[in-house]
């Protein structure tokens, strides 16, 4: 972590909701969960609740545990 206080720019960080690490938003896939669905927000458009996780295959392969482990699962329509 760098001791200098650099705040040119102020580069937006999400946390990656399977390993917590934190990453410039940019290089994060953002997602939302539509009626219990995993949707992927290709245009970072949608309005609903968001997550974001890194674009990385070790990430990307976990996001099913991550998803059970919060309930979500496709197919069900009582989630809100
Ligand atoms: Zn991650």
């Amino acid at each position: 972590m760098p001791n200098k206080s650099s705040n040119k720019g102020h580069i937006p960080v999400r946390t990656c909701v399977v390993c917590r690490n934190r990453k410039d938003k940019q290089m994060m896939i953002r997602f939302e969960i539509v009626k219990g669905e995993f949707v992927i927000d290709f245009q970072k458009l949608m309005t609903g609740r968001g997550f974001y996780l890194c674009d990385d295959n070790a990430c990307i392969a976990k996001l099913d545990k991550w998803m059970n482990k919060k309930k979500f699962k496709r197919g069900r329509d009582d989630f809100r």
